[in-house]
């Protein structure tokens, strides 16, 4: 059975999806969305030796040799201009995702969707779809065996308005949060949110005991606790 979190992922792939999952490891959500979708097709992308051919036992395993290619290399150089409708990144940090982008941001862009799933620092993924022309659509909180997961999905072409405040104050927050998780305000969001705090407290007070106290990060760490707080101590 497929993890709640990849489910979610496959939800924001349309029927005849053309796509590539790349650092896809065993290829769980290629072999997923192509199995229950016999018109969709994949490139499975992986830099690492081990993993690529756990690609290739899922796809031989459940003959899908036809839909799913599983192509060996870094990032987004497995693809050619325009060959993908939709990217998927997912189970890695957010700056390795973002990083990836960024080195090919022609292809990058030449996809009209991307289904980004960092495990941390999801921050820098949305500074990067404003900064390309990407406006996010929906973003989803899951937890799973004791891990909490955001994926964001973002588009190219859409009328969906940025979900971004003109308020330069409460968009850095927006993008610290999640525009729509922080609209949502989840029983997931919460649990991450108040961990986070927790663990902003013992580093801001780690820092201070410091011998060498750096004070501009420290006022950066205290604005985000203070975010955190108004959002989960004030009633509005
Ligand atoms: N995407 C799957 C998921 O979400 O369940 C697998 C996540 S796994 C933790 C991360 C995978 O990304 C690893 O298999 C790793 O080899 C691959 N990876 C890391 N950096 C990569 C890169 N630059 N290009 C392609 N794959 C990469």
């Amino acid at each position: 059975p497929l993890s709640k979190r990849l489910k979610l992922i496959a939800d924001y792939l349309p029927d005849g999806a053309n796509f590539a999952d790349i650092g896809s490891d065993h290829a769980y959500l290629p072999a997923y969305v192509c199995l229950s979708d016999k018109t969709a097709r994949a490139i499975a992308g992986e830099v690492n030796q081990g993993p690529l051919e756990s690609a290739k036992k899922t796809i031989q395993l459940h003959q899908l040799e036809e839909q799913i290619d599983a192509r060996s290399g870094d990032g987004l150089a497995v693809l050619k201009e325009g060959e993908v409708e939709q990217i998927v990144i997912a189970g890695m940090g957010g700056s390795l995702i973002t990083s990836i982008l960024e080195k090919s941001p022609a292809i990058a862009k030449s996809a009209g969707r991307i289904i980004a799933q960092p495990n941390v620092d999801a921050r820098v993924v949305r500074q990067w779809f404003n900064q390309n022309d990407f406006i996010l659509i929906a973003e989803e909180i899951v937890g799973e065996q004791g891990h909490i997961y955001e994926i964001l999905v973002a588009d190219r072409h859409t009328n969906v308005s940025s979900p971004y405040n003109d308020n330069p104050q409460i968009k850095d927050k927006q993008l610290l949060l999640g525009p729509y998780l922080l609209a949502e305000k989840n029983n997931t969001f919460i649990k991450k949110w108040s961990l986070e705090e927790a663990n902003l407290e013992r580093i801001i007070s780690q820092m201070q005991q410091a011998k060498q106290v750096n004070q501009e990060k420290i006022s950066a760490f205290q604005t985000e606790l203070q975010w955190i707080k108004e959002e989960l101590h004030h009633e509005e």
